[in-house]
């Protein structure tokens, strides 16, 4: 069984009483609800908790690990931000979410700024799937409609995907680049666009098929640790 671990800031819910009518049981909830008829084991975290609910220990009992957050990037624990990085080059799968993008730990993992355009304006968003073979998007259709979301916008300063999944366009003209995937070590990464607080995105079915798919697309394989240093010839070297 899959071992998920929802990392939800949890500090929307409790600030703006419109994000906490949308998600009565946080956002962590909702995304819980959402993908728990695929069995996994899933469990929460969130910011306020001591090392924000991601100590070691938790971290070696999860597979995968779902990340939203927003409103405090800047307050998250450097140390914590290293070990959660050292994890995913261990094999523990990372999907981030919406505004994610400008935490510690993705733009740490990518190396970049994970800068964008961005605009709260109640707008369509339509997310194309541009590769239909991908087991992330099994058993979505051509794309996946969102009537109001906020716009993110190229654009996004990202290193080049190694798979792009979905791309988004908006109803003011933008497009995004709304599923990439990355590998780091032996860890895979997803990030996946949508997900605004003040909108009931993740109460929406398609975006909880694709969570759940990320999950166990980002799930790690079972293999032996693998070895790096000096290494002993595996055949006798003949001078
Ligand atoms: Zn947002």
């Amino acid at each position: 069984m899959i071992r998920v671990t929802i990392w939800n800031e949890f500090l929307v819910e409790q600030r703006k009483e419109k994000v906490a009518r949308i998600y009565p049981k946080g956002i962590h909830g909702a995304i819980a609800d959402g993908i728990s008829q695929d069995g996994f084991e899933i469990s929460f975290a969130t910011f306020n908790e001591p090392e924000h609910g991601l100590t070691q220990e938790k971290l070696d009992q999860t597979d995968v690990l779902i990340y939203w957050g927003h409103a405090d990037h800047k307050g998250f624990q450097d140390h914590v931000v290293d070990r959660i990085c050292n994890r995913v080059h261990n094999g523990m799968g990372l999907i981030v979410l919406h505004s994610g993008h400008h935490s510690k730990l993705f733009r740490k993992l990518m190396g970049t700024s994970c800068d964008l355009l961005w605009r709260e304006a109640d707008e369509k968003e339509r997310l194309w799937v541009i590769d239909p073979s991908h087991p992330i998007v099994e058993g979505i259709g051509p794309f996946i409609e969102l009537e109001e979301e906020e716009m993110y916008g190229e654009h996004f300063d990202i290193p080049a995907p190694e798979e792009l999944i979905l791309v988004s366009w908006f109803q003011g003209g933008e497009v995004f680049r709304s599923g990439c995937t990355y590998r780091r070590g032996q860890g895979k990464i997803f990030y996946f666009r949508p997900g605004h607080e003040t909108y009931p995105t993740y109460h929406n079915k398609d975006v909880h098929r694709v969570i759940a798919n990320a999950v166990k697309w980002t799930a790690p394989i079972q293999r032996e640790k693998t070895f790096y240093g000096r290494h002993m010839p595996l055949e006798e070297i003949k001078k």
